[in-house]
């Protein structure tokens, strides 16, 4: 399966694709994550990324394919893949082609989830994250049941990304509907483009996703 989560951030692409990753046993890439992880390191990568990152605005098309290209082609690509937060410009739209192009695969399906702005301002600037195993909480809708204890693996330790403040929100925002919106025409032309709700509640934005796979005739592994 090779499968896109289009959205504007804050929208559930984090969360929908890694329920995703473990239901059909794909791989769930994430170019925000893997950005995230070489600033953690202080690679060269990381080191031009930051800042650009730290603006709400987006890093370089060419950095980010390249990134892509090598990801894809590791082993663990091979049943397939979800991205979450690439392609997030028309060029990176057309390279992605190219790269299935190249691997003899085609796109099941483009998955846009419609949110409305207004409340993504407070769906991100509420959220943190487990810093031992990643899981995601939200001061408003998704406490740790005991309080500063992450449910799943018992850390204490939380983290926050240094982007989710009100002000870069506002800015990836533009970022997403100036540079990024302008993909899903490109997506509907071909046919790859679906919609789900993304207000609704985490389970039934699962469960729409799901069927518009069984749709487009991808089954679950599991
Ligand atoms: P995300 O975790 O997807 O919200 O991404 C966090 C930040 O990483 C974005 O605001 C961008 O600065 C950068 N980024 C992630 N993916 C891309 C991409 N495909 N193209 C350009 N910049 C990206």
């Amino acid at each position: 399966m090779q499968l896109i989560l289009l959205g504007p951030p804050g929208a559930g692409k984090g969360t929908q694709s890694k329920l995703l990753e473990t239901r059909y046993g794909v791989a769930q890439i994430s170019t925000g994550d893997m950005l995230r992880a070489e600033v953690k390191a202080g690679t060269p990568i990381g080191l031009e990324a930051k800042s650009v990152m730290d603006a709400g605005r987006l890093v370089s098309d060419e950095l980010i394919i390249r990134m892509i290209g090598e990801r894809i082609s590791r082993p663990d690509c091979a049943k397939g893949f979800i991205l979450d937060g690439f392609p997030r410009t028309v060029p990176q739209a057309e390279a992605l082609d190219l790269l299935l192009h190249k691997a003899a695969v085609d796109l099941d399906a483009v998955i846009e989830l419609k949110v409305d702005e207004a409340a993504l301002v407070e769906r991100i600037s509420g959220r943190f994250t487990c810093a031992k195993c990643g899981a995601g909480y939200h001061d408003k809708f998704k406490q740790p049941r005991v309080a500063g204890v992450c449910d799943v693996c018992g850390s204490t330790e939380f983290t926050r990304r240094a982007d989710d403040n009100a002000e870069t929100v506002h800015q990836r925002l533009l970022a997403y509907n100036a540079q990024t919106a302008p993909i899903l025409p490109y997506y509907q032309a071909k046919g790859r483009l679906h919609t789900v709700d993304g207000m609704a509640a985490m389970e039934d934005v699962a469960q729409q996703i799901e069927a518009v796979l069984r749709r487009v005739g991808v089954v679950a592994a599991s």
